[in-house]
């Protein structure tokens, strides 16, 4: 239960985590567990200490984009034991439920396992913990502005339209909740063939970036569309972690640079 003044929950901070990074998305598969995914790696190549948090409780992907599966130890103080993988810490729901158990719950016992995701986790010392959202500004994204005291929010979009106007009322969720906005992140923004390395811009080009500037918001990175990154997510190896010497990873460390 949060502690409350005014009736309005109190901001806390996670134990032993320095810096909370969202990241967030208005709509499903735009890349948002990929971004946080290679964030945190990206992190954690440049020397920072990094974990993520999985609470996308419906549709976890943590535990398979990190190759990591079963279930948590529990510590000395009753407190859930993250799992390792590349040198970051993570926990996600995915560990809590069985993959073939759908979650069909009540309210009341989601916000409970958010709670417990949020606030129960033995951390190690954290110089970042990267929050991977659910899409959408559903009662998880509420609760979590709410009650945790949050550095920024990264905001991933593809330049579709659709997306974009998303985006944009993920942008005002975070302003009502006094969540800074770190930036922009446009996801499978162009193509660069394989062949001849002509990049094409086949949802229009730079879309993102001109509604970014538009809302004076930062763009952090632009991550082409390449067939890479979603092979080596799906072999449980970010692309960070794969070939991070590629221009790939790299377009995904500037982002974790500019964090
Ligand atoms: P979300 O978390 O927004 O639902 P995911 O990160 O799960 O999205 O990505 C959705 C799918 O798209 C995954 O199969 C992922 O591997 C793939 N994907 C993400 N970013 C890229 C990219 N830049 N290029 C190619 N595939 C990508």
């Amino acid at each position: 239960v949060p502690r409350m003044s005014k009736g309005l929950p109190i901001k806390q901070r996670i134990p032993n985590v320095k810096r909370i990074v969202l990241v967030s998305s208005a709509k499903g598969g735009v890349g948002k567990s990929t971004v946080s995914v290679n964030l945190a790696l990206g992190l954690s190549k440049l020397g920072k200490k990094a974990g993520v948090l999985d609470v996308d409780l419906f549709g976890p992907s943590i535990p398979k984009l990190f190759n990591l599966s079963g279930e948590p130890r529990i510590s000395d103080n009753g407190k859930l034991l993250p799992l390792s993988n590349y040198g970051v810490e993570t926990m996600s729901m995915g560990y809590l439920i069985a993959p073939e158990n759908p979650v069909v719950w009540r309210g009341l016992m989601v916000m409970k396992a958010l709670q417990q995701l949020l606030f129960e986790v033995a951390w190690s010392p954290l110089d970042y913990l990267v929050i991977d959202m659910p899409p959408g500004t559903g009662d998880t994204q509420l609760t979590i502005s709410q009650q945790l005291k949050v550095n920024g929010a990264v905001i991933v979009s593809t330049p579709q339209d659709i997306a974009l106007i998303d985006a944009v009322k993920g942008i005002s969720m975070f302003n009502k909740v006094h969540i800074p906005i770190l930036g922009l992140v446009q996801n499978m923004s162009y193509f660069v063939c394989p062949n001849c390395h002509h990049e094409s811009h086949i949802f229009g080009s730079d879309g993102a970036k001109r509604e970014a500037e538009k809302y004076g918001l930062q763009v952090l990175g632009s991550i082409p569309l390449n067939e890479q990154i979603c092979l080596q997510s799906d072999k449980g190896k970010p692309i960070v972690v794969a070939d991070p010497q590629s221009p790939l990873a790299d377009s995904y460390i500037e982002v974790a640079r500019k964090n």
